[in-house]
């Protein structure tokens, strides 16, 4: 098949490449020419495991190519994918107007039959609306609007993207339908199901997704707080409950919240759309309530041992800038916030990530960068500091042990927001060690 993909982000590229590398032929469009500049010379402007080796393959062998030129991929296109931004616009609702703009250009675009599919995570009655957009210039015969919203994992998105554990398409279309199966039957052999539905559920569906796994998130986040406070250790409530096969054992790590490009904002976005039909989805309120607080938690904890809420003299080491391992995407990152908090309270930085940091430069504030030196090795990182502050859980961060702390930080002193080592070990190797929902070693 001829398929384009409007938007080369994470999940465009990821998209775009997969279908490639199934035997499609795939046009990306983004209006970022820098970024098309460096796709076409082979560079990927994003780090995501494994994507560059079917990248590679894709330019290689002539499948995948890259273009500002949207009439030129769309013209010859069978399946059009949006894949195109939605941040929060205000009071929390999605910003569609990159997906309404492309939208308004598609109808003259279009020439034979195509199928257009928003791969974007957009509220409920969004493909009406890109219908009723596009069919003001071509005839309506000649397109139908399909929801397929994207379940991948940054950090894992190409695994996500190949091995589905499911495939959501929103259609009335039995035309439609059929096109999209025939395009992601080679990803389900295994026999994960292609679950074809109205388009109404199918986009509330990824909202309904991403809401229910920020509320695990923040329930564990809470009962850690209590923890806290009554002494029982949250590991141990975590393997206690997660052997329960109706709770199951993913998504029950405690720490300092969520982040990303999407859980904020979903969350946000799908509470937005209940007000606005008249449902208060009080839920859902705490959970950002929570999340909000829960990111910064541990700078509480830095006060409450230091005793002040003045960090001025003092610098600390940060490991992990990005939202999550395995990504260089710092969109809504726990670390972002944990900067400002103790830059305003005067602290120095000294802050490494395996990826993040360039991205990280980029969006953090003038006074974060102005207090922070960057260094290229964790190690660097605890060089005379007074304690080190964990943001994110990459697994290199679990070597070295704890029980090399001692010898290599001038204080041991450790504020873990991700819970990465082992209590007993932190004891009797003699350091401080502050973490989430779990006694304090002193
Ligand atoms: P992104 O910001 O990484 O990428 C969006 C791309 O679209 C950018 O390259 C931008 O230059 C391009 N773009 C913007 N306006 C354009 C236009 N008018 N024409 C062509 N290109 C344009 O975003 P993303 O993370 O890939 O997310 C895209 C959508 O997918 C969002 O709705 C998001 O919620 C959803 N989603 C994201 C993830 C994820 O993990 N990132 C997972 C599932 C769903």
């Amino acid at each position: 098949m001829n398929i384009a993909v409007i938007g080369t982000g994470y999940v465009g590229l990821v998209s775009g490449t997969c279908f490639a590398d199934s035997g499609n032929d795939v046009t990306c469009v983004d209006i970022d020419k820098k970024k098309v500049d460096q796709l076409r010379d082979g560079e990927i402007p994003i780090y995501e495991p494994g994507l560059e080796t079917l990248f590679s393959r894709g330019l290689r062998e002539g499948r995948l190519h890259f273009t500002t030129d949207m009439d030129r991929a769309v013209s010859n296109a069978d399946i059009v994918f949006l894949c195109l931004p939605t941040p929060p616009g205000g009071d929390g609702q999605a910003d569609l107007s990159a997906v309404m703009q492309v939208a308004g250009e598609l109808g003259s675009l279009i020439e034979d039959y195509t199928v257009i599919v928003n791969k974007s995570t957009v509220p409920v009655g969004t493909g009406d609306r890109v219908e009723e957009a596009v069919a003001e210039n071509v005839d309506r015969e000649r397109f139908d609007v399909v929801s397929n919203p994207e379940f991948l994992r940054e950090g894992a998105a190409v695994d996500d993207f190949m091995y589905p554990e499911r495939v959501v398409i929103g259609t009335d279309s039995d035309r439609a339908a059929e096109i999209m199966t025939t395009l992601y039957e080679p990803f389900v052999r295994s026999g994960n199901p292609i679950i074809v539905m109205d388009r109404r559920s199918s986009e509330l569906t990824k909202y309904a997704a991403n809401a229910m796994l920020a509320t695990k998130i923040t329930f564990m986040n809470e009962i850690a707080n209590i923890c806290e406070k009554v002494g029982a250790n949250v590991d141990n409530i975590r393997r206690g409950i997660g052997t329960d096969s109706r709770i199951g054992k993913r998504f029950l790590f405690a720490g300092i919240g969520y982040g990303g490009s999407c859980f904020p904002k979903d969350v946000q976005a799908i509470h937005y759309t209940a007000a606005q039909n008249g449902y208060d989805f009080k839920i859902l309120d705490s959970v950002m309530k929570v999340n909000e607080s829960q990111k910064i938690s541990i700078v509480k904890k830095m006060e409450e041992y230091y005793e002040t809420t003045d960090f001025s003299g003092m610098t600390f080491g940060v490991w992990g800038l990005s939202f999550k391992p395995e990504t260089d995407d710092i969109r809504e990152a726990p670390a972002l916030y944990i900067a400002d908090e103790l830059t305003e309270r005067g602290a120095k930085l000294l802050a490494y990530d395996p990826e993040a940091i360039g991205t990280f430069k980029q969006a953090t504030s003038p006074k974060v960068l102005d207090n922070t030196t960057f260094v290229h090795d964790q190690k660097a990182a605890l060089d005379n500091i007074d304690a080190l502050v964990i943001c994110t859980e990459w697994n290199e961060f679990r070597r070295p042990t704890v029980d090399n702390f001692a010898d290599e930080m001038k204080q041991p002193i450790i504020f873990d927001g991700r819970n990465l080592y082992d209590l007993e070990r932190a004891r009797k190797a003699g350091i401080t060690y502050i973490s989430v929902g779990r006694p304090a070693i002193n």
